[in-house]
């Protein structure tokens, strides 16, 4: 299915608000399988927006216009709407119903502008507003499906997913999925998956980087519900098998919770050692409910001092590798585990910049320690491209990563 994305309105051509719509509804279209043609931004006229309709519809079999449904003159989309079909407005019962019982509601006054908003083209259906007071236009023009939503963000995603949504699911019948993965780029990904990635393949399959994490997204479509299930569980194991140790999970998954889920099972207990990171593991791993399971603390060790004396890291170690070195992050994580008394700690020492780097230990150089049960030390040196922030989470995600493949071959 093809489709077009109309935005009206003076505010976005002049570029006094950003057309933040036709991003969302593209995503939303694409998750389901529905190709975006083109996105085409249109100011208050009604003329303009007429042709654009009227062009639209001749190429797409869904055409979703949003804004120009207000109360004010400037308002013009309906009457557009109408002019593209040919028709005549009518006063729709309903809508004007809905409209007044909205005002009513809210001890206000319903002006003769918004009895306006109650026009409808014949032919076209209005869709009920919940978070406004324009409704929402739906009609066939020619062999295209048309839906005119409300220019504001929350009133349109609102009216999209409750009224338009449920009518896509059933046109277009598809299987979704996501595998989360850290600890590669999307080059290496995209060449380990690279014939199940060629285009026009079903199911398609496609990777994003965001987060410091690469996921592959899996979208099949079957002229049955069952058959683009089978594909794309089909595509997944693939993808699982190819990728190994480098997935952690899929879908809402994140890498706390992958990783709490394991400790949970296994009965084992965490502590952290933190210095460049500031705390941000024991954020990710608290915002899980039920960690206290398994999350025992962590400290945040900034200064040697820290180090030192909340952690027994010797002065000597410090001054002879200095604070961002192997056998620092590994005093730091035993000295955790021996303080909290957990099964396991993590430690992670770094230069986050973007200052504070030198030729031997530049910018982005992380080490992660982690001490385990049975005597178990092990430190990880890394080097994360990026922003201070990215360098953080990278690291963040990194120790979580570790604890993970760790505690999977023991
Ligand atoms: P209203 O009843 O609020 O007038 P409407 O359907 O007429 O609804 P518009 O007047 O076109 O909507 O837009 C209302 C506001 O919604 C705009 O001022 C703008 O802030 C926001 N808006 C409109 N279109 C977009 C868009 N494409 N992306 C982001 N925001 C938008
Ligand atoms: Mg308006």
């Amino acid at each position: 299915m093809q489709s077009v994305i109309l935005s009206c309105g003076d505010e976005l051509t002049s570029g006094a608000t950003l057309d933040t719509n036709s991003a969302w509804l593209s995503q939303h279209l694409a998750d389901r399988g529905i190709e975006v043609l083109r996105h085409e931004t249109v100011g208050d006229s009604e003329e303009l927006i007429a042709e654009s309709i009227s062009r639209a519809t001749g190429v797409a079999e869904l055409l979703i216009i949003t804004g120009g449904l207000g109360p004010t003159r400037d308002d013009l989309t309906r009457q557009a709407l109408a002019r593209a079909m040919g028709a005549t407005l009518e006063e729709d019962p309903q809508s004007l119903q809905q409209i007044a019982t909205w005002f009513t509601a809210r001890d206000r006054v319903m002006t003769a502008s918004n009895r306006m908003q109650a026009l409808v083209p014949k032919g076209a259906s209005a869709i009920e507003n919940h978070c406004g007071t324009a409704p929402g236009l739906s009609a066939i023009v020619g062999r295209c499906q048309v839906y005119v939503l409300p220019g504001p963000p929350h009133e349109m995603i609102d009216m999209f997913t409750r009224s338009v949504c449920p009518h896509l699911a059933t046109a277009g019948l598809i299987a979704r999925r996501v595998i989360h993965t850290f600890g590669a780029g999307e080059s290496h990904i995209g060449e380990v998956l690279g014939d199940l990635m060629a285009r026009g393949r079903n199911p398609r399959v496609g990777t994003t980087a965001s987060g410091g994490l690469v996921s592959v997204r899996i979208l099949a479509h079957g002229g049955r519900t069952e058959v683009a299930q089978a594909l794309a569980d089909a595509d997944e194991q693939e993808v699982r098998t190819r990728l190994g140790d480098l997935v952690f999970g899929g879908d809402d998954e994140t890498m706390a919770l992958v990783l709490g889920r394991q400790l949970q099972a296994a009965r084992q207990s965490v502590a952290v050692a933190e210095s460049c990171t500031g705390g941000m593991i024991g954020e990710m791993l608290t915002a899980i409910a039920g960690s206290s399971e398994y999350f025992l603390g962590g400290v945040v060790a900034y200064a040697n001092q820290a180090k030192t004396e909340l952690l027994g890291v010797s002065k000597e170690l410090l001054a002879a590798h200095g604070a961002v070195s192997e056998p620092v992050a590994q005093a730091m994580a035993e000295g955790a585990r021996t303080r909290f008394r957990s099964d396991w700690a993590l430690s992670v020492t770094g230069i986050a910049g973007p200052g504070g780097g030198s030729a031997d230990k530049p910018v982005g150089l992380v080490y992660i320690g982690l001490a385990g049960p049975d005597g178990y030390s092990m430190v990880h040196k890394s080097s994360f491209p990026g922003s201070r922030q990215q360098i953080r989470l990278r690291a963040a995600l990194a120790a979580m990563n570790h604890l993970r493949l760790a505690m999977k071959k023991s």
